[in-house]
């Protein structure tokens, strides 16, 4: 017997790289007209780099004391910002003290006891220190980071503002050839989704050619943008890798989790996995996908 063009489809999207879950999925892919990416770890590689480590004046801290900080806190997570961090500190050869008592809100950052000291990292915009004038000097700090294009990430001891760190993550090779491709077979330009602060956001948009850009998203919100677009008829692929990517992976008409560094529940819950992490299986699949729909009766 041939093989039912969907199965066969499934199996040429094996050769691309992409996992797809069942017949249903790949028939599913071919009807997306809309994109939504996440950024950290889906356009980019998701191995940033710590670029910057600024203890705040005043804070008797130096830059190796905050990054053990910041590490030994983020050492459970399996964020690719937490990731970084550990692997920043290692690579200078510090010893991380145990984390107690460490919970992560997916979208904002981790919390921690280090040493005997509450210890928070995260976003700048979501882990708001006391008003004072460390609070100021903070600001002027994640300013000077996200002006030049760092993701920056605050950390909190104790409540007061210890210092910033600045990390960069490199586009991934294909994605502005991917987003192209993906413009032109739904008629309708991707949008980036990111939980990252509007100026990185902008500019990464800005090198792949994305002009419709949400920054500082939580996890919900992500799925309020993918609800408005299917509101408005559009039937919306998400690509993402992370936990704060699931509730939108969920919600969207077609979610594909980018796998290789991916989260287990990111993959769980996608209903395809693109396993290379090559971006230009996304449009491959759709193809694929239309392709076997034209055999399909
Ligand atoms: P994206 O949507 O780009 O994949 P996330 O939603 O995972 O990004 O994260 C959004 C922001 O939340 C990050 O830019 C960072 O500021 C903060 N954040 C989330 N998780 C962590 C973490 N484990 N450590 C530090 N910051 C974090
Ligand atoms: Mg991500």
């Amino acid at each position: 017997a041939t093989m039912p063009p969907l199965l066969s489809a499934i199996a040429n999207a094996g050769r691309h790289g992409v996992l797809v879950k069942s017949a249903v999925v790949m028939e599913r892919l071919g009807r997306v007209d809309a994109v939504a990416f996440d950024k950290t770890g889906t356009l980019t590689e998701g191995t940033p780099e710590v670029a910057a480590v600024r203890p705040l004046p005043g804070t008797g801290l130096d830059e190796e004391t905050l990054l053990i900080l910041a590490a030994a806190a983020e050492r459970p997570s399996e964020h690719p910002l937490a990731r970084a961090l550990v692997a920043a500190a290692h690579a200078r050869g510090l010893r991380l003290p145990a984390a107690e008592e460490f919970t992560a809100s997916p979208g904002t950052g981790v919390r921690a006891t280090v040493d005997g000291a509450r210890i928070a990292v995260g976003s700048p915009a979501r882990l708001r220190p006391a008003d004072g004038p460390a609070a100021a000097r903070t600001g002027a700090l994640v300013a000077e980071l996200e002006e030049a294009g760092h993701t920056a990430v605050l950390v909190l001891r104790d409540g007061a503002p210890a210092g910033v760190l600045g990390l960069t993550d490199r586009l991934r090779p294909g994605a502005a050839a991917a987003l192209a491709s993906l413009h032109a077979l739904t008629g309708r330009a991707p949008t980036l989704l990111t939980g990252d602060n509007p100026r990185a956001a902008a500019r990464l948009a800005a090198e792949v050619g994305i002009t419709d850009v949400r920054a500082g998203l939580l996890p919900e919100d992500k799925v309020g943008a993918v609800r408005a677009q299917e509101a408005a008829g559009r039937r919306v692929l998400v690509v993402g890798d992370g936990v704060n990517d699931v509730p939108a992976l969920a919600a969207a008409h077609t979610g594909i989790a980018m796998g290789r560094a991916g989260s287990d529940l990111a993959l769980e819950t996608a209903d395809a996995v693109v396993v290379r992490d090559e971006l230009g299986a996304v449009p491959a699949v759709l193809r694929l996908s239309r392709a076997a729909r034209r055999l399909v009766v």
